[in-house]
């Protein structure tokens, strides 16, 4: 049964990033794995593919039209991995998230979810929780939500937002929260926060991945840690994390905090100065 995981977090804070260096920890593994890159930058699987200019689907069915082929929009990367850029809309024009469905639903149609995937990964855009971002949730195209977050106050409260995006549709249908994922901004007691934060709504932190220069040297031979170095540190990080996925069991309703409660995390873990 293939497993639809989507990856969730504010810009900037390493969806892309961890979500490829996971995938490749998962390949590794002899798991099959598409990769469905939902940001409108395109940049959600260059680690896999080595650097490789990937179509997006948007931008072929807007020179070819309906005459499209899987092999122009989904790519092989690392060991066997699939690579597809769902792009965007024309700037200024069109709904981004629709654009995702737009995408997905081609894919389908083109047969892109063999039978023997294990999983597939849609890296989302998540600055924004409009409608449109939370697609992917509201349609059932992904299920099992991973959020990365790191123990910046704003990273933070992207999150709590994200967890309100999907207990609104959970309660209706079969999305999940699997966890938290902390990718380290060494943040004074991050671990303690994090963990915490988890607890506050309802998850756990599955994993924290620390911060490692490892992971721009990879990035600049246009690999993840695993394909530069599979024996460094970093990408012992990423495997444990992939382990943890694989093996993960809970699944919750996420509980999304009040502001301020969310605050008094904060001041309790010595983030905030009393006022
Ligand atoms: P997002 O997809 O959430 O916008 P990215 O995955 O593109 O974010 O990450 C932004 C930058 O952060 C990347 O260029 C990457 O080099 C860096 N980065 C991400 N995770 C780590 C980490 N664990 N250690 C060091 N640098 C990281
Ligand atoms: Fe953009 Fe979201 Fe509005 Fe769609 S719903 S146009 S993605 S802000
Ligand atoms: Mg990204």
């Amino acid at each position: 049964i293939m497993r639809k995981v989507a990856i969730y977090g504010k810009g900037g804070i390493g969806k892309s990033t961890t979500t490829q260096n996971t995938v490749a920890a998962l390949t590794e593994m002899g798991r099959k794995v598409m990769v469905v890159g939902c940001d409108p930058k395109a940049d959600s699987t260059r680690l896999l593919l080595g650097g490789l200019a990937q179509r997006s689907v948007l931008d072929t069915l807007r020179t070819e039209g309906e005459d499209v082929e899987l092999e122009d929009v989904r790519a092989p990367g690392f060991r066997d991995s699939m690579c597809v850029e769902s792009g965007g809309p024309e700037p200024g024009v069109g709904c981004a998230g629709r654009g995702i469905i737009t995408s997905i639903n081609l894919l389908e149609r083109l047969g892109a979810y063999d039978a023997d995937l294990d999983y597939v990964f849609y890296d989302v855009l998540g600055d924004v929780v409009c409608g449109g971002f939370a697609m992917p949730i509201r349609e059932g195209k992904a299920e099992e939500i991973y959020i990365v977050a790191s123990g910046e106050m704003m990273a933070m409260y992207a999150a709590n937002n994200i967890c309100k995006g999907i207990k609104k549709f959970a309660m209706t249908g079969t999305v999940r929260l699997g966890g938290i994922i902390c990718n380290s901004r060494n943040v004074d007691n991050e671990r303690e926060l994090i963990e915490h934060f988890a607890e506050e709504l309802g998850t756990r932190m599955i994993h924290l991945v620390p911060r490692d220069n490892d992971v721009q040297r990879a990035e600049i031979k246009k690999k993840t840690v695993i394909d530069w170095d599979p024996t460094c540190h970093q990408a012992d990080e990423y495997r444990t994390l992939a382990h943890a996925i694989e093996e993960n069991d809970k699944f919750v309703i996420p509980k999304p905090m009040t502001q301020e409660t969310l605050e008094g995390l904060l001041l309790e873990h010595g983030l905030l100065d009393a006022a």
